[in-house]
């Protein structure tokens, strides 16, 4: 039993907001989710330490989010506390050629400020719909660019609570995959080295990024981007669809007509509805060609 009372004051000692009984499906992108005892907008690295710390000696289950952009939350919800980095943690600053920004600021407002500031290397990251801190997390990437070309090194909490730093040499990063995902680190801030460019010629390409995402992919829809990684020598999306699942649905969670490499939630779709309809896209596809495909989002239960 979380004794919320108690929890709330020790945020308030931070300025940190708390909000009880969350519905997950309020801050996931997929739109479904039960609710989690309480969720708390952190704001700095010390305060994400401290409160941290709290949790693990109450023995209060914990978990981050971002913007939830890559996250299958259970319908049952989550029975602990989420730790929210979100507009609290959004600071960015420009150095030279050095971008940093704590971890709860989205990825497109880094690339923008990129672009004003006549920085290259972040276009074709545009339109990812995260944070950076999920970005490193999940090493993101689009169109044959990722977050490890840029990266340097970011900040991190450790599971004792200590603030480290990691140059991103040792981040392990490779397709989707990060240390971060390995180790329970909390990473609270990213610094990411970029090339001088031409203001104009960014914004083209930040904007022909945004035309390939709208003509490709089913934004009217909430889902959690690409539902499975792409296999190697293969993509998801071609064996899907040659497997003829297009449309394949289990309540209103379907495989997407227009882009095949992406489940939607048509509206009312359950946790249980995406999960079901993944299996049977799995086992289809493992079937018919012999692919294994794994799921890319994050299971939060
Ligand atoms: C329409 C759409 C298009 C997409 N297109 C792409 C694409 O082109 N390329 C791509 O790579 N992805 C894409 N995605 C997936 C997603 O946007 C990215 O993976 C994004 O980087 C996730 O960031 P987030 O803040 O939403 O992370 P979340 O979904 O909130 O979290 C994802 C994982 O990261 C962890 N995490 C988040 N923040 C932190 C932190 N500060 N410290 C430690 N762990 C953390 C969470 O615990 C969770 O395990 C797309 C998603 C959608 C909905």
């Amino acid at each position: 039993m979380i004794n919320i009372d108690k929890l709330t004051e020790f945020c308030s000692k931070f300025n940190c907001r708390i909000s009880t009984e969350v519905l997950l499906s309020d801050y996931i992108t997929f739109r479904f989710g039960g609710a989690c005892r309480a969720l708390i907008d952190v704001n700095s690295a010390e305060s994400t330490a401290e409160i941290m710390k709290y949790l693990k000696a109450n023995n209060i289950r914990y978990a981050v989010i971002g913007r939830g952009s890559n996250i299958i939350a259970s319908d049952n919800g989550f029975d602990g506390v989420i730790l929210h980095f979100g507009s609290d943690f959004s600071d960015i600053s420009v150095n030279g050629k050095t971008i940093t920004a704590q971890s709860g600021t989205m990825l497109s407002a880094v690339c923008k400020k990129a672009q004003e500031a006549g920085l290259s290397g972040m276009e074709n990251l545009f339109g990812i719909p995260g944070t950076v801190g999920g970005a490193l997390y999940m090493n993101a990437g689009a169109y044959g660019s990722e977050m490890k070309d840029i990266v340097v090194s970011a900040e991190y909490i450790d599971t004792n609570g200590k603030i480290c730093t990691i140059s991103a040499s040792d981040m392990a990063l490779s397709y989707r995959h990060s240390i971060f995902s390995e180790k329970e680190c909390i990473i609270t801030s990213v610094k990411m080295e970029l090339s001088e460019g031409d203001p104009d010629n960014i914004k083209s390409a930040m904007n022909e990024c945004i035309q390939k995402r709208t003509s490709k992919q089913p934004l009217d829809f909430a889902s959690a981007g690409s539902t499975f990684k792409r296999p190697e020598n293969s993509y998801a999306s071609l064996l899907i669809e040659q497997c003829g699942l297009k449309g394949m649905a289990v309540g209103d969670a379907e495989v997407s007509t227009k882009h095949s490499g992406f489940v939607i939630n048509k509206g009312n779709a359950t946790c249980n509805d995406v999960l079901e309809l993944c299996e049977k896209v799995k086992e289809i596809v493992k079937e018919k060609t012999g692919y294994v495909l794994e799921l890319e989002p994050v299971i939060l239960k």
